[in-house]
């Protein structure tokens, strides 16, 4: 194998029967037919099958089966829901995969301590569900909230619309259960809000999987609003649209969030839901405040006057509750609806300033032209964070060569106008490439002997986020549609 021996390059036949005998024979998925269910995540453009699919129910079986593939020489790949969209669950070297989807209990809610103890399966609004009775919120809320799991957004550090003001998952996990390749057991930090020494689960959070499994957190929570104002504010164009963005921040407002959707984004989202939005836009701004509702008038107003100043062509508040949730159900679900437009798509994650947003839309719009494909935007305007969707049709090759250089493309110029490679998705497979357009090789060492901390031999998630020195990545998938 690849990695000098380091890994078994096969499973070989007594590795099924011992795994069996620690979690069970319904635990384990074997036959190629249903495994082809794993063989991609959100980033479809890469497809690779596990050969071996086992789902533990608790720390202590997940701890035995990675022992058990430990001393087989055995790589993994962590795996949630599968939403994720930068390949970080596609096996690459790994033909073990490992999914949380069992254990998915809440296992304790501290409302005095503001803390919800959870399996790493449990699904992100799940949390939420299981507090707001009583007053209570998780913060991070990624579109695919009702999907993925609370161990997938650790591993992508994700964030979500309402991570503008709250911050994104490193700012809520106060403690993690870890369970190393070796099969170890660890827990870093706990339910206590100040810790000590290095900041190991901020290590985990974000690491992708890449550190081992984590299988339990301990979550912070926070009190839900007292009030919200939400709008739809609307534009003649996505450069007007962002430039009251940073018009607004810039006021010295925070809000809850602040959402863009382009043209191609409305009409799809219309066609799909029929919620009433301005299907002549150029583009819209979802823009939410939330606080006391005693301060939020004078802000609402503010921010109305903001807008409109910034060229807005009508600011409309949602009059209740059923107008803000068709607000945002419009938001979550547009991934969905761009569904309708074409074959297939790529979601592009970057970061760009605030205030360079106009700028990257630009370029967008050029490499749109360049490749000969559409690409709409949806994206958490207030981070800077964008999300163009490349559309494309994957039994054309032309255009999946052409939807991975046009996404490249775009990476390149959010780095060179100061941003990132990454605003939540996550490098994956997908932006291994890309790394050392923000990293030097010194970087990209010291990253590496951190991951070496928690799996020096790399079996954990092998031959993700970090590119080897001296080799191209083209190792990754076996069944790489595209030489990437
Ligand atoms: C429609 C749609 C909308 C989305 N919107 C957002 C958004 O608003 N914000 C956002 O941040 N993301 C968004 N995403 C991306 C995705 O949902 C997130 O990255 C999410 O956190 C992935 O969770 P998952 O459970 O599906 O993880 P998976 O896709 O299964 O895995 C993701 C990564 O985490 C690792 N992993 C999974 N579980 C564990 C574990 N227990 N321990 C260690 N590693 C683990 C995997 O190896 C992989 O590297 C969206 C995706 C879709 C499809």
């Amino acid at each position: 194998m690849s990695y000098d021996g380091k890994f078994a390059p096969r499973l070989d036949p007594g590795v099924i029967d011992e795994l069996r005998s620690i979690v069970g024979e319904r635990a384990i998925v074997s036959h190629p037919s249903e495994l082809k269910v794993y063989e991609c995540d959100g980033w479809t453009i890469e497809k690779s099958a596990p050969d071996l699919l086992v789902m533990p129910r608790t720390t202590e079986e997940t701890s035995a089966v990675l022992a058990a593939l430990w001393r087989r020489k055995i790589a993994f790949v962590p795996r949630g829901a599968g939403t994720g969209l930068s390949g970080g669950a596609l096996p690459v070297e790994a033909p073990v995969m490992i999914c949380t989807s069992r254990m998915n209990r809440i296992l304790g809610i501290e409302l005095a301590s503001r803390c919800v103890e959870v399996e790493s399966g449990v699904v992100n609004l799940h949390v939420t569900n299981a507090v707001k009775g009583a007053g209570f919120f998780y913060a991070p809320d990624p579109s695919s909230q009702q999907a993925c799991t609370i161990g997938g957004n650790i591993a992508e550090n994700s964030g979500g619309p309402h991570t503008l003001k709250y911050g994104v998952t490193t700012n809520h996990v106060l403690g993690v259960t870890l369970v190393l390749a070796t099969g170890e057991i660890v827990e870093l930090g706990g339910v206590c809000e100040e810790g000590c020494g290095y900041d190991l689960v901020g290590a985990v959070v974000g690491a992708e999987g890449t550190a081992g499994i984590v299988t339990r957190a301990s979550l912070r929570i926070m009190r839900e609003p007292q009030a919200h104002r939400t709008f739809l504010a609307t534009f003649a164009d996505a450069d007007t649209a962002t430039r009251a963005v940073s018009a607004i921040i810039g006021a010295g407002i925070v809000p809850g969030a602040i959402e863009m959707m382009d043209q191609l984004i409305i009409r799809a989202v219309e066609d799909a839901f029929h919620i009433g939005l301005p299907l002549d836009a150029g583009a819209v701004l979802i823009i939410e405040l939330d606080g006391l509702a005693a301060a939020l008038d004078e802000h609402a107003a503010a921010v109305m006057s903001i807008a409109r100043g910034a060229g807005a062509s009508e600011v409309r508040l949602a009059r209740d509750d059923a107008e803000r949730a068709a607000l945002w159900k419009a938001r979550k679900r547009a991934f969905g609806a761009v569904g309708r437009l074409a074959p297939n798509y790529a979601t592009q994650d970057g970061v760009v300033p605030r205030t360079r947003l106009p700028d990257i839309l630009r370029v967008i719009s050029a490499v749109s032209r360049k490749y000969g494909l559409a690409i709409g935007n949806v994206f958490h305007a207030g981070d800077g964070n964008i999300h163009p969707i490349v559309l494309y049709d994957e039994r054309e090759p032309a255009q999946v060569r052409a939807a991975i250089d046009a996404g490249r493309e775009i990476l390149a110029a959010c780095v060179a106008m100061g941003g990132s490679l990454t605003g939540e998705h996550g490098i994956g497979v997908e932006k291994q490439g890309e790394m050392p357009l923000l990293f030097s090789p010194d970087d990209l060492l010291v990253m590496t002997e951190l991951r070496h901390v928690f799996d020096p031999l790399e079996r954990s998630n092998p031959n993700k986020v970090i590119p080897r020195p001296g080799a191209c990545v083209e190792v990754s998938a076996p069944h790489r549609q595209v030489p990437i």
